[in-house]
């Protein structure tokens, strides 16, 4: 080992965390049956952009709809299966899913806004957060990002867009950028290089 995990030499990855439900995929709110699973347009373009330029792409999603007794893990990782399924088809795909499977009435640390489960990808992959970004549609995502000092990106795509706008001026919470489509998103990020 030339170097250990923390030395002041040691350069960490980029990375671009992306939430699922309503920024890769329409929120059909606690989807359980992975072959309902619809990507939005352009998002593996955008995936394959971010890819081509060195990004990894990481996907962190709350899922409490496991909690709720809605689904199981099983059907979750199925449906991230699926995705990257889909994906492959446009040349693209995700480098790791972390899902939070509790309900907030829980409380856990890893539910978005929450940081665990970025923490445990910085660990897992490498990732240097101030070199990486979220993309998220909701104001946790811009929330959790705030906390671990990324680029965050709201993304407010087509028949969503009042809604996600709504809930960001009400919470009184902004993002960096604000994005139309997840591709959209994409070409921000590598133009902040
Ligand atoms: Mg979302
Ligand atoms: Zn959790």
């Amino acid at each position: 080992m030339p170097s250990e995990r923390g030395d002041a030499g040691r350069l960490g990855r980029r990375a671009v965390f992306v939430d699922r439900d309503g920024t890769l995929n329409p929120d059909l709110k606690y989807l359980a049956d992975a072959s309902r699973l619809d990507l939005y347009k352009g998002v593996a373009d955008g995936i394959r952009l971010l890819e081509s330029h060195g990004y990894l792409v990481v996907c962190v999603t709350n899922q409490s709809g496991v909690e709720r007794g809605l689904y199981t893990v099983s059907d979750v990782e199925r449906i991230h299966e699926r995705l990257n399924e889909i994906l492959r088809t446009g040349g693209a795909h995700v480098d790791r899913f972390y899902y939070c499977p509790h309900a907030p009435e829980s409380h856990c640390e890893c539910r978005k806004p929450g940081t665990l489960l970025f923490e445990r990808a910085r660990e897992d992959l490498g990732v240097q957060f101030s070199a990486s970004a979220i993309v998220g549609d909701r104001v946790l995502d811009i929330e959790a990002g705030h906390k671990l000092g990324l680029l965050t990106v709201l993304v407010a795509s087509r028949g969503h867009a009042a809604e996600v706008r709504e809930e960001m001026s009400s919470h009184r919470v902004v993002a960096d950028i604000e994005a139309p489509s997840f591709l959209a998103a994409a070409v921000r990020i590598l133009a902040r290089g």
